[in-house]
Order: C-alpha cells, then structure tokens, then sequence
C-alpha cells in the first residue's frame, strides 16, 4: 500500500468509526417550537386564557377564582387550584404577575406559589429589588424555605414575570423512604435562579419526603391578587 493511501485511510477512521456509531441512534422526535407566546408542539397548554377546563380546586371541585384579559387571579379564600391531570418529571412554562397597586409587606405582599407535584413550592412573591423585606429563602424564586434564588431577577409589580422550570420528580423505595430526591432548576425571566437544587422535602414539613406519585400542580392561594397566563408543560 502507497504511503499516502495509508495515510488518507488513518485519517479517516474515526470518521468511518463514530459514523457508524451515529447510525445506531434513534432519530429525536421533532418538536416544533412556539412562536410569541405559543407553546411547543409537544406541550400540554393547561391555561391558554381562555377557561379552566384543565383545572378544578383543591377539593376537586368547580374553580372560584377570575378569569379576566387572558389571565386567572386568585380570589381570596377561595382556595389553591390544581390540574386536573398528574404530572411527574416535566418542563414547565407559566406566567405570573403580582397587582401594579399591591398592598401589605413581607409574605403577605403579593404571595402566592406554583407546588409541584402539590408538594414543593416556587414562590412567588413581589420582591422586586429587594424592597420588600423578608427572610431570604422566602422571597420569589426561592424553593420555599430551602433554596434562595441565585440572583433577584424580579420585575416590578404590575409587569408580567415568566418561570421556565425544569422538574425531576423524586423516586421512592418500596418501604416509602427516599431513593433520589427531586431536583429543580428555574430561570425566572430568562435568568437562571435554581440550578438543579436538590429538594430537600415536601414543603411546609420539617419531616423531610413524604412518599407519593405523579400528582397535580397546584397554584397558592395565599390571599393576595396574583394572576397567571400562558401555563403548558412538557412530561419529560
Ligand atoms: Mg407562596
């Protein structure tokens, strides 16, 4: 063999190698992304503005909050508000926005939440620019009580906000204990402000997990006006 035929065929073996490596890969199924404020072909919308046809309450019964503009607001007392369908691991897109005339301070300023899984919290909370002062892992964008937010991406109140999140749901042992806790990154306004945080436990328990399945998406209500838009997930 010529010396230069050898040395064409040397360089192309990695080539010849990794191709037919390549080969053996499914394709990616494709997915066409949204334009505006559309979701991706794969999504479920579960609030397009329109109704509340993928929601109920807490107690499974009809939703009480407004539906106005394109756009749902809690109504005091009237209770969280959960999907109708479960969800596990998932990507999810929603819109938030706390009233331009907004009143009370610390928690009670704008408060409300997005529970995944009706067990970990987003919090969602006016803390634009720091005014408004409460303890640090409370404020928007933390996972409540556990993780503060990286940074303060927060716009002011009456301008609407964006979490993008991505969820991996824990798994459970058969004797109901922990195998791998859930993890959670967030970018709130395109900023990155949870980078896959390990989830320490169920919210509001100092207990740590409580074993459960695929379940509901909830969204607080903490008594105070906050309203929602644009909400679809991707199960992952
Ligand atoms: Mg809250």
């Amino acid at each position: 063999m010529k010396r230069v035929t050898f040395v064409y065929l040397l360089m192309c073996l990695p080539v010849m190698v990794f191709g037919q490596t390549k080969k053996t890969l499914a394709e990616p199924q494709v997915v066409t992304p949204g334009t505006g404020a559309s979701a991706p072909s794969d999504a479920i919308v579960l609030f397009d503005g329109k109704d509340f046809s993928q929601w109920e309450s807490g107690n499974g019964g009809e939703v009480k909050w407004k539906l106005n503009d394109g756009a749902m607001t809690v109504v005091e007392s009237t209770g969280s508000i959960q999907t109708k369908k479960s969800f596990g691991n998932c990507q999810l897109h929603i819109e938030w926005r706390i009233p331009e005339k907004v009143t009370g301070e610390g928690q009670n300023r704008g408060n409300s939440g997005i529970f995944l899984q009706k067990q970990y919290e987003i919090q969602v909370l006016d803390s634009y620019n720091n005014l408004n002062k409460t303890y640090i892992d409370g404020r928007a964008g933390s996972i409540y009580t556990q993780s503060a937010p990286l940074v303060n991406a927060c716009r002011k109140a009456g301008e609407w906000q964006t979490y993008d999140v991505v969820y991996m749901a824990p798994r459970f042992n058969a004797d109901g204990k922990v195998e791998i806790p859930a993890r959670i990154t967030v970018f709130q306004n395109g900023v990155l402000i949870q980078n896959n945080f390990v989830i320490e436990g169920t919210t509001y328990s100092k207990e740590g997990y409580k074993p459960h399945y695929n379940a509901p998406l909830e969204l607080q209500d903490h008594g105070n006006p906050v309203s929602f838009r644009n909400i679809w997930i991707r199960e992952l």
